[in-house]
């Protein structure tokens, strides 16, 4: 069928829908770029809330390009109204290679398709591309409403992510962006199913987030343990989910904890630990004290810093957090998936320190770590002052760690395009390292991006791992 959108272009669809749900069927375009779905019964406002997302909410645009491209590869943002022959909406198709959320994080379905286990940091990568994408709506003043396993599309090898089902958006408190579900089961935050609010909002959703980002890291949702609360299943999940909602890992309170709990979000560090308990402590019953999504997005990216990979070559999610050891001289560590000892050599660190404000050439620790894994790279956002990576941001290759020139043996510190870098052991002054010049890192060795006080300098520590 030939379909008329609002600004007069017209689609070509195919008559019959692959799919239809609660509030419209959706039919492929016959070009293969995108899906039409029609709502069955439009409410009054749809139409006008359809145009508000278009125009004056539209957060996939940027007067950027670089940064608009980035925004369409992770929101699938409506394309169009169609107007004829009745109400509906034209929303690009996602890309291939795609697969929903759930099934990189149901048990039963990793079970039988084990490849989509992935690998750890991919998934890292998801967590922090769905943090970006709520943090993007939210600076919209938007809430997703119905953020759940269902709505992201992801790779688990890769770490692509695309959230879907935006045509739902609401806008808190205009009136014509209204929520109409409150979201799937399981997702659904605590005070929205014990009916204390009725509408979803931008807690609500950061709720959901938490969820997502929990169950993506650790594949188990944070409030599904094996406390019982009614007998009658339907008012158990209503109590287990809403009044009575309690995190399976509450340091004091153990009712709810699985009978196996493999392993603790504490794996992910001091950072992101403090947002789970945030969520999932804190927070869960208290949304004003929920983290934001920029948080997850800072600590989330610091987590990217510090990924080992294992030395088990058939482990099943591969890399993981180095954890925050406290000695300087020596530790034992196991990979937290297939308990693969990870020793027998030794570790460089980069730890950044930021200048103190009004006290020059003073510099002290911000508590984030670089793992001078071998082929690791820094980028600009690693040496810059406060900064995170944005879409925007050069992605040049600055420097790369290696065990060059000898194999194995001592990590350095390749020069690929740093025009400022300085090396300085301590009580000896600062040597200048040229690009294509390698410095070796060795423990207690301050390295230097650039004139002090206006980037960030890194402190190398030196582990023997046993
Ligand atoms: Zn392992």
């Amino acid at each position: 069928m030939i379909v008329t959108l609002k600004d007069g272009k017209s689609l070509d669809c195919d008559d019959n829908p692959f799919a239809s749900g609660a509030d419209g069927a959706a039919h492929w375009s016959k070009d293969g770029t995108s899906l039409v779905k029609f709502y069955h019964n439009p409410e009054s406002w749809r139409s006008a809330s359809l145009e508000a997302i278009l125009v004056r909410f539209i957060a996939i645009k940027s007067k950027e390009k670089k940064e608009e491209e980035y925004w369409q590869k992770i929101l699938c943002w409506p394309a169009g109204i169609v107007t004829s022959p009745r109400l509906g909406v034209v929303i690009p198709r996602a890309p291939k290679g795609l697969k929903k959320l759930a099934c990189f994080i149901t048990p039963k379905w990793l079970n039988k398709h084990p490849e989509d286990v992935g690998n750890w940091s991919a998934r890292l990568y998801i967590a922090l591309q769905m943090a970006r994408s709520i943090k993007r709506l939210q600076g919209k003043g938007l809430c997703h409403s119905d953020l759940s396993d269902n709505n992201v599309l992801a790779n688990s090898s890769d770490g692509r992510t695309y959230v879907i089902d935006m045509d739902g958006l609401v806008v808190p408190g205009l009136q014509i962006a209204r929520p109409v579900v409150d979201g799937t089961f399981g997702y659904i935050a605590p005070e929205l199913v014990s009916r204390k609010i009725s509408d979803p909002s931008v807690q609500t959703d950061l709720h959901a987030l938490a969820v997502l980002i929990y169950q993506i890291l650790f594949l188990r949702h944070p409030l599904l343990g094996k406390k019982v609360h009614d007998r009658d299943p339907e008012k158990d999940d209503t109590l287990r989910l809403g009044e009575r909602a309690l995190f399976i890992e509450h340091p004091t309170d153990a009712s709810n904890r699985p009978e196996r709990l493999d392993w603790s979000y504490k794996l992910c560090g001091s950072g992101v630990g403090a947002l789970f308990e945030k969520a999932f402590i804190h927070g869960l019953h208290q949304p004003i004290q929920r983290p934001l999504a920029f948080a997850w997005e800072r600590e989330l990216v610091s987590l990217t810093d510090v990924l080992v990979t294992c030395l088990n070559p058939k482990c099943t999610l591969k890399s993981f957090p180095l954890p925050e050891i406290q000695t300087v001289t020596h530790a034992r560590l196991k990979c937290p998936w297939c308990q693969q000892k990870f020793g027998g050599f030794s570790l460089a660190i980069l730890h950044w320190q930021k200048p103190v404000a009004g006290q020059a050439g003073v510099f002290r620790p911000d508590g984030t770590r670089k793992v001078a894994w071998p082929k690791g790279q820094l980028y600009e956002w690693h040496t810059s002052l406060g900064a995170i990576p944005t879409p925007t941001m050069d992605a040049k290759v600055l420097a790369v760690f290696d065990n060059l020139p000898q194999k194995p043996g001592p990590i350095f510190l390749l020069n690929h395009a740093l025009p400022y870098l300085e090396a300085a052991d301590p009580g000896v002054s600062w040597k200048r390292v040229p690009v294509n010049q390698a410095v070796e890192l060795k423990n207690g060795r301050k390295l230097r991006f650039g004139l002090p006080g206006q980037t960030r300098d890194a402190v190398v520590e030196v582990i023997q791992l046993l």
